[in-house]
């Protein structure tokens, strides 16, 4: 059965044939398995992968220690309404590795890690306004989810509930200014800042020097709280996340996608001081299959590999070797491309104006790409066996290898010889 008939079953009984708006706009390939940095189709076709599942997979798909670890873990059963050894060895491998944080509280997806976060920050605080950044994900829930083309708190799906909406400040990301000011008329409402340090969601953003410090400072001055959304950046940028990587330590941090290798697994982190809210019930956040034995295994075979084997230096050669191939590609090909981004995440835009590309700032300055030429030429990489997000953004993993960056190369200049032809 090839992939067109599993689409028309997929289309029969999962609306879209997708199970999260994020893939309706990918290429219908269907997949059988994943392994290290490659895909394979039930047509018979084998992908490298710079997608890693929207982030994930950060240390390439079926890693055997992992795979070993949840194996054995899920033998003993998965959820038993009480802490169990392998969650509190987990939970343990965590504090370490993100070095600041005292205490962890385990979830299943970064949207409702985010949730409780946002939360104990308004109980913490006893504030409601909470300030973010145009371009930024922090979940599909109704209190968060902002069509930020539409204007800065207008919903972004029929059916949202916009009551909440207005507890947002929405400023422009990496805008002194626009920060300053929002502290100089709202900071005694401010129960928190709420930023993602390298905005992935739109562009591969990284705060700008001295950024992330201002935000630091305003919210300890003005009693307000720092959340870092670090779904993301969460281990990829180094071992302590993006607060390791800048030298910025928040008040609050939520985790998700590469903390357990692949596995629904997410966290929130804070101070034992903040945590205590929730110890003493007066917090809520629950969740039936938080911390199962499958996510403790995940979490504390992933943590192991990224302490005993850290793949960051690989991961930044490996960034440099496909940054620099595709530059040279395009230029040879006349495409205008910019790149930008950190080693484990970057961003191929296409502008609009070839003189005038300059990296972004701001999700307001992503207007200068031609995002629906990117997304189409995605859909030619996938023919070609390279499998990327039609949104830009490329994730290496430490699976990815020298042969994996050349199988890239070659599918990105087939596509971009005959584009630009
Ligand atoms: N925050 C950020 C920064 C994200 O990138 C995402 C997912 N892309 C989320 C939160 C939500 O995570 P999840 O999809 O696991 O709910």
């Amino acid at each position: 059965m090839n992939s067109e008939t599993w689409r028309s079953r997929a289309e029969a009984v999962i609306p879209g044939g997708v199970s999260s708006n994020v893939r309706l706009s990918a290429p219908r390939t269907c997949f059988t398995r994943g392994s290290g940095a490659r895909l394979f189709d039930v047509d018979g076709r084998e992908y490298v992968d710079y997608l890693l599942g929207q982030g994930p997979a950060f240390l390439g798909h079926g890693h055997p220690e992992v795979t070993a670890a949840v194996a054995e873990a899920t033998s003993r059963g998965m959820v038993f309404g009480a802490q169990h050894t392998l969650e509190i060895e987990a939970a343990e491998a965590l504090v370490e590795a993100i070095g600041w944080a005292e205490q962890v509280r385990f979830g299943v997806s970064g949207t409702e890690s985010d949730q409780g976060a946002l939360r104990l920050a308004r109980a913490a605080t006893g504030r409601r306004r909470v300030l973010r950044f145009s371009g930024t994900y922090h979940g599909w829930l109704d209190n968060v989810l902002i069509d930020f083309q539409a204007g800065p708190t207008s919903p972004a799906s029929e059916g949202q509930s916009e009551a909440s909406l207005s507890e947002w400040i929405v400023v422009p990301f990496n805008d002194r200014t626009a920060v300053e000011n929002a502290f100089a008329e709202h900071g005694e409402h401010i129960a928190a800042v709420i930023v993602e340090p390298v905005m992935c969601n739109n562009g591969v953003i990284r705060a700008a020097p001295g950024f992330l410090e201002l935000l630091r400072s305003l919210c300890t001055r003005n009693g307000s709280l720092l959340i870092f959304d670090e779904v993301i950046t969460g281990f990829r940028l180094a071992r302590g996340g993006a607060a390791e990587f800048f030298g910025v330590t928040p008040d609050l941090a939520v985790y998700g996608k590469a903390v357990a290798g692949g596995w629904p697994v997410s966290a929130m982190a804070g101070s034992k001081e903040l945590m205590d809210l929730i110890a003493s019930g007066r917090v809520n956040h629950s969740g039936t299959f938080n911390a199962s034995t499958m996510a403790a295994a995940a979490v504390l075979a992933t943590q192991k590999v990224l302490r005993e084997q850290p793949p960051y230096d690989g991961i930044a050669a490996h960034s440099a070797t496909l940054t620099t191939g595709l530059a040279e590609i395009a230029e040879r090909h006349g495409l205008p491309l910019a790149i930008q981004g950190v080693n484990a995440a970057f961003h191929l835009g296409i502008p609009k104006d070839p003189a005038s590309a300059s990296p972004a700032t701001c999700y307001e300055e992503l207007a200068g790409l031609d995002l629906a030429r990117y997304a189409r030429l995605s859909h030619r990489f996938a023919e070609e066996g390279l499998w990327v997000a039609g949104r830009g953004v490329w994730y290496i993993s430490a699976a990815h290898n020298a042969s994996d960056a050349e199988k890239a190369l070659e599918a990105f200049e087939a596509v971009v010889s005959k584009d630009a032809a």
